[in-house]
């Protein structure tokens, strides 16, 4: 997939990660932020191991039971709190944000976003939106635009809420 190119591997600021099933809402807005993180709501800790250990991710887990796997006690970032602000807040203070990568990824599908010509995207988008934006961005999996303007304001503000700790 193109995008592992551009993830540089595994640099060491920005692991892949595979979150826990339980830790949904956390692996949503960490893609936001940019991060590749792989997550699946129905999976068992035996195939998150091996798929963690097989694409190179770290695990973010609560399960205290799991981190004491052997492959996984190296390879993890314990979440303390059950509350997804304060999970985002734990996984920056580890691994930090870059502003650069905000956004740059599909929520949903979790594959960095590609830079589409707005005439493209003519039929796809409101007309207020073709209108007023100039930058359109596709996810070449689930085909959903994306662009600048008020969603991405909202969620950097929101975002910042959380990072400040509010
Ligand atoms: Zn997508």
């Amino acid at each position: 997939m193109s995008g592992v190119a551009e993830d540089g591997g595994c640099s060491v600021g920005r692991p892949k990660l595979f979150a826990d099933s339980m830790l949904g809402r956390l692996a949503l807005w960490l893609r936001i932020l940019g991060f590749d993180v792989a997550y699946e709501k129905a999976i068992d800790d035996e195939e998150i191991v091996e798929r963690a250990r097989r694409e190179g991710r770290i695990i973010l887990t609560r399960d205290t039971l799991l981190v004491k796997r052997r492959w996984v006690r190296e390879n993890h970032i314990f979440i303390e709190s059950d509350r997804f602000r304060e999970q985002l807040r734990e996984v920056v203070s580890v691994l930090g944000v870059d502003e650069a990568r905000f956004l740059t990824r599909c929520v949903r599908c979790n594959v960095i976003l590609e830079d589409v010509e707005k005439e493209e995207v003519k039929e796809e988008v409101p007309p207020y939106v073709y209108s007023t934006q100039e930058a359109f961005s596709r996810c070449p999996v689930c085909r959903r635009i994306y662009w600048a303007g008020t969603h991405r304001d909202e969620m950097r503000k929101e975002l910042e809420r959380i990072l400040d700790g509010g």
